[in-house]
C-alpha cells in the first residue's frame, strides 16, 4: 500500500471556531478515525488506527460512534491520556445529555485500563472549561494523568505542572505507539472483566 502524506495539523488558535482554513485538532482525529469496537480494538498495525495519518500524529486508544480518547502530544506523565466527544463542543455545559452519560462511563473504564497499561495506581482526572481556567484547545476533553511516586519515574521532572506547556515532554513515536496499544488491550480486558461481573 502507498504511503500516504500525514494531513498536517496547522497551530489551532483557541480563540476562533473551527473552519476549513482553521480546524480544530480535536475534530481532525475524531473525523480521521472511524469508531471500532473498545472491547475488540483492532490489531496495532491496522491502517484505520495509523497514528501517522496525521501530523502530529493521534495515538487513538478508544473510537467510539460518540466519544475518542488519545495519548496527549505533550504528556505530564506516561500515559496521559485525553478522552473527548467526538462532535465539537466548547465547553461541558456544551455536552449532550448522551454524549456527558458515555464520557461518565468511559471516565471510569479509561482510568481502570490506564491503572493496568501503565501499573501507577494513582492518577487525577481533570477537565478545563475556558481559557482562565487553562483550557487551551476549546473542544472540551478530559485530562486523565497517571501520577507515578516522582522521584521513581525518573524520565520526567520533579515539578509536574497539572496546567500548561512549561515542563512537558514530547511523546515518543515508538513509546507512543506501544503504549496505546496497551491501552487498547487494557480497555478491552476490563470491559470483558466488567462484563463478567455484570459491572456494565
Ligand atoms: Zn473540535
Amino acid at each position: 500500500m502507498a504511503e500516504q502524506e500525514p494531513k498536517i495539523i496547522p497551530p489551532f488558535d483557541p480563540g476562533a471556531s473551527p473552519s476549513a482554513t482553521d480546524p480544530c485538532p480535536f475534530c481532525s482525529i475524531s473525523s480521521s478515525y472511524s469508531p471500532f469496537p473498545p472491547d475488540q480494538p483492532p490489531p496495532a498495525d491496522s491502517p484505520s488506527i495509523d497514528p501517522f495519518q496525521l501530523a502530529p500524529p493521534a495515538f487513538v486508544v478508544l473510537s467510539t460512534p460518540t466519544l475518542v480518547a488519545f495519548l496527549d502530544i505533550l504528556p505530564l506523565s506516561r500515559g496521559h491520556l485525553l478522552l473527548c466527544p467526538r462532535a465539537h463542543r466548547f465547553k461541558l455545559t456544551d455536552v449532550t445529555s448522551r454524549e456527558a452519560a458515555e464520557l461518565g462511563v468511559y471516565l471510569r473504564v479509561l482510568s481502570a485500563a490506564l491503572v493496568r497499561a501503565t501499573g501507577v495506581k494513582d492518577w487525577n482526572v481533570v477537565q478545563n472549561n475556558g481559557a482562565a481556567a487553562a483550557q487551551v484547545v476549546n473542544h472540551v476533553h478530559y485530562h486523565l494523568i497517571p501520577r507515578p511516586e516522582i522521584r521513581a519515574s525518573g524520565r520526567f521532572r520533579e515539578s509536574f505542572t497539572m496546567f500548561g506547556r512549561g515542563v512537558r515532554e514530547e511523546l515518543d513515536d515508538d513509546e507512543a505507539v506501544a503504549l496505546a496499544e496497551q491501552v487498547r488491550r487494557s480497555v478491552a480486558l476490563v470491559l470483558e472483566e466488567e462484563a463478567r461481573k455484570g459491572k456494565l
